[in-house]
């Protein structure tokens, strides 16, 4: 039997074990994902071998710890520098980052993307920025307050807080903040990010579960829109084929994931 979990703090309000869960129902596998609250970051590894995993995601606030604490890490996960996603390989810790694939799948409806202006600078900021810039697409961090902005500039992003920003042409903003996560805030001043939205063609916001301010406010300039709960879907179907060596197709997955978001 494989047995898979995530683990986070907070991890009870994730949905990932109800998604791994119906696909391995539905596909009639021999394994189970649960879940795991971890405080301190720096046992994770130690956990995983513990319970003996297969596989696990790693959410808030371990994403940055779990990285460091890998054996090897693969793909854009090096540039990121912030896994969710572990894998043993014979022994070997693998990590992995899913988010950003996860989040490229899920706007590939959006045609025509050559500006992105990503409002936030934390870790969700970090996944969507390289992939962005993996396919061509010209990006620029906007952040409330500048100290996160360093590890930004490092890498060459154009990077803005509110008091030096001076610009108005995107086709796409995409919130990676928290606000209108559980309160009535925008991400931005609301007449700074109103200029942005006359210009622009689409909003997206990682948060989901409730129609944020943000995506409110987009909808009154007619933007095409979408929240964050294609983006969990879609991290999470591929760190689902990572736990089992690609071997399944896709959007057999998708269906079954796809499902347990209705229960
Ligand atoms: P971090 O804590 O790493 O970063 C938060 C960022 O938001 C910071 O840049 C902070 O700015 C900014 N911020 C917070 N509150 C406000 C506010 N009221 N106004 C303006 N800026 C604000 O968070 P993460 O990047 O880890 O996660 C961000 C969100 O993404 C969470 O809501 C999380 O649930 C969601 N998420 C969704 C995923 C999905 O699959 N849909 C996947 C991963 C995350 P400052 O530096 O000034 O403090």
């Amino acid at each position: 039997m494989k047995l898979f979990s995530i683990f986070g703090d907070p991890v009870f309000h994730s949905i990932s074990p109800r998604l791994h869960n119906n696909a391995i129902r539905n596909l009639n596998l021999d394994a189970c994902y649960i879940r795991q609250l971890v405080k301190n970051g720096d046992e994770i590894i130690e956990i995983f071998k513990d319970l003996r995993l297969d596989g696990a995601n790693v959410t808030v606030p371990h994403k940055e710890t779990a990285y460091k604490l890998c054996d090897e890490v693969r793909g854009i996960a090096k540039e990121i520098k912030a896994i969710n996603t572990l894998i043993n390989e014979n022994g070997k810790i693998i990590g992995y980052n899913t988010d950003a694939p996860g989040f490229f799948q899920a706007i590939s409806s959006f045609k025509n993307i050559k500006k992105a202006l990503i409002l936030g600078a934390g870790g969700t900021a970090k996944a969507i920025s390289f992939i962005l810039r993996q396919n061509n697409i010209d990006v620029t961090i906007l952040n409330r307050s500048k100290e996160r902005l360093e590890f930004f500039m490092k890498n060459g992003f154009d990077s803005f807080h509110w008091n030096n920003f001076n610009s108005n042409n995107f086709d796409i903003i995409i919130n990676t903040t928290s606000a209108g996560l559980k309160d009535e805030n925008l991400p931005l001043p609301i007449d700074i990010l109103s200029q942005i939205m006359q210009n622009a063609s689409y909003t997206f916001d990682v948060v989901y579960g409730r129609r944020t301010p943000f995506l409110q406010l987009s909808d009154k300039y007619n933007l095409q829109n979408k929240n964050g709960q294609d983006m969990l879907l879609y991290q999470g179907i591929i760190a689902f084929n990572l736990f089992y060596n690609n071997k399944f197709n896709t959007s057999v997955i998708e269906k079954h994931m796809r499902e347990a978001l209705t229960f």
